[in-house]
């Protein structure tokens, strides 16, 4: 007799040690505290006590009161070998976490053996808590209570702090909006350079209707914002940084900037480039006698241009377009610009024929010490040959960065996973 009680009594440890470990690997295994009437916790394995429950059912039955928003917590062993994000998103939308109306969701899984947590966020609210404000939040209030095994206390905290990022963007329709982040410095410098190229694109531009010009003047009047802008991008942005200051943290409706800077830069690169085939093509008479003047053909044009400037144009470093009279007495040469880059201006005969023809690495680069490589460089016109040495700067090991993954009855909410997860 004494003994089957025993028995008995092991029996039922066991069974309850065997509840304590207890896997939920389908959302639809995860007691549903609605079904237990109006609540927000699922705790089934008692792995909070019942006082601490019942804290945090008065927290989340009180924020429903006051704001609607529906916050499910979950708080159990396993959930064996499923995703914990797609686990939670999936339970998210399987009970329907959230008004319909707002999907005003949030679900919260605790996963004590993965010692993992997860936030999954509902439509109308993942604009203010973003996938990185879950993280930040369970970085910030909650691991570090995790690690101490007071799940309640991190839970409360994690909680009141959700709930005021959320309160702190809600308007007066319930709706909660992202509040427009003041301009990050490098954005206001990249719209002041855009602006600034802009403004000297328009005013080059109008100015060419204006000005009375060769056409070969305003097509090179183009050059600087076709061109060469980029040369004074370092300046602009020291510039830019110093004037930067002056709008640091006036908020920026990016939307209506953006699409305004962008529709300003298309306008600007087609005028520039409509403009400038017209400038390059444009009828011209001899500047000289008044005479007009016709282009000549690649074939013909080679005899007015000199050796170096053949080579030029054949290995496209520069173009030249050449104007002739009809009697071929006058007779203008256009220099404008190839498309190989590759080119710089040769020491010897100054044309754009200088080439890198080979590079060999001399000395490697360490952790420790630098390098260098020798550079070797031609002319393709008259074959002018000279070689350089380069350091090559000291290798810098990458810091790794760390990373977070972002990972009655309920309203209806749902959610398309967004929210994140942390580890402890
Ligand atoms: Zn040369």
């Amino acid at each position: 007799m004494f003994s089957t009680k025993i028995h008995l009594l092991i029996l039922s440890i066991t069974l309850c040690l065997g509840q304590l470990r207890a896997q939920y690997t389908t959302v639809q295994s995860i007691p549903d505290p609605k079904q237990r009437g109006n609540f927000f916790v699922s705790n089934p394995l008692n792995i909070i006590n019942a006082e601490e429950e019942q804290e945090l059912e008065q927290k989340l039955q009180q924020i429903e009161r006051e704001s609607t928003i529906e916050i499910a917590l979950v708080i159990i062993n396993s959930i064996g070998n499923n995703n914990p994000k797609s686990f939670a998103t999936d339970l998210f939308n399987y009970w329907g976490v959230g008004k319909a109306s707002k999907d005003n969701g949030l679900l919260i899984l605790v996963l004590i053996e993965e010692r993992r947590i997860e936030f999954i966020t509902g439509y109308g609210i993942n604009q203010v808590l973003t996938d990185q404000k879950c993280v930040d939040i369970q970085q910030s209030y909650i691991i570090s209570h995790f690690k101490q095994e007071d799940y309640a206390r991190g839970l409360d905290r994690g909680i009141s702090e959700a709930y005021r990022v959320l309160n702190a963007s809600r308007d007066a329709d319930g709706v909660y909006r992202a509040q427009p982040k003041p301009t990050s410095r490098i954005e206001q410098i990249l719209l002041l350079v855009i602006s600034i190229w802009v403004l000297i694109s328009l005013s080059t531009i109008f100015s060419n209707f204006l000005v009375k010009k060769e056409p070969y003047e305003k097509y090179k009047r183009l050059d600087f914002v076709a061109n060469d802008f980029w040369v004074i991008l370092p300046i602009l942005f020291i510039i830019g940084s110093g004037i930067g200051l002056w709008f640091s943290g006036y908020p920026l409706n990016h939307q209506i900037y953006g699409t305004i800077s962008l529709a300003l830069v298309l306008i600007c690169i087609y005028s520039i480039v409509a403009l400038r085939s017209h400038y390059r093509h444009a009828k011209r008479n001899c500047p000289k006698t008044g005479k007009p003047m016709a282009i000549l053909d690649e074939s013909e044009e080679d005899e007015y241009l000199a050796k170096g400037q053949v080579t030029e144009e054949r290995i496209k470093s520069k173009q030249y377009d050449v104007w002739a009279t009809h009697d071929k007495t006058e007779v203008l040469v256009l220099q404008y610009k190839g498309t190989a880059r590759k080119y710089s201006t040769c020491s010897k005969c100054s044309y754009t024929t200088n080439y890198l023809r080979n590079s060999v690495v001399t000395s490697r680069a360490t952790y420790t010490s630098t390098g260098s490589k020798r550079q070797d460089y031609e002319c393709k016109h008259c074959h002018h040959k000279y070689s350089k040495t380069v350091t090559l700067p000291m290798l810098v090991e990458s810091s790794s960065s760390s990373s977070s993954s972002s990972g009655g009855s309920w309203g209806g909410g749902s959610s398309g996973g967004s929210g994140g997860g942390s580890s402890w």
